[in-house]
């Protein structure tokens, strides 16, 4: 997955298509990745107390990961990702287009 929590992303197709927002979650499981503020779906939830009221609560579903594109933090353009490994490091995300290491 070359899509990690926090990052910024585009989305590509859908409703939200241009839209860009943060990475709140990447499920590894299904590749899938929920962006905030983008493919919001509404959950009606049913009053549990007495008292209480039933509300409309707002959350964003998960969209594929390849849906969406990174978001270079430094040259600010959407971008591929690529990987750069040196001796006794972790394998770092670097941008394709201004190979700046982003993580
Ligand atoms: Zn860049």
């Amino acid at each position: 997955m070359k899509i990690k929590k926090g990052d910024i992303v585009k989305i590509l197709t859908g409703t939200s298509k241009g839209k860009t927002g943060k990475v709140l979650n990447v499920f590894l499981q299904n590749g899938t990745v929920t962006v905030e503020g983008v493919n919001l779906h509404k959950k009606h939830t049913r009053p549990r107390k007495q008292g209480q009221q039933g509300q409309v609560v707002e959350f964003p579903a998960p969209l594929p990961s390849s849906k969406v594109a990174l978001v270079c933090p430094k040259c600010g353009k959407t971008t591929r990702v690529g990987y750069v490994m040196k001796a006794g490091e972790k394998k770092r995300r670097v941008c394709k287009k201004c190979r700046t290491i982003i993580d």
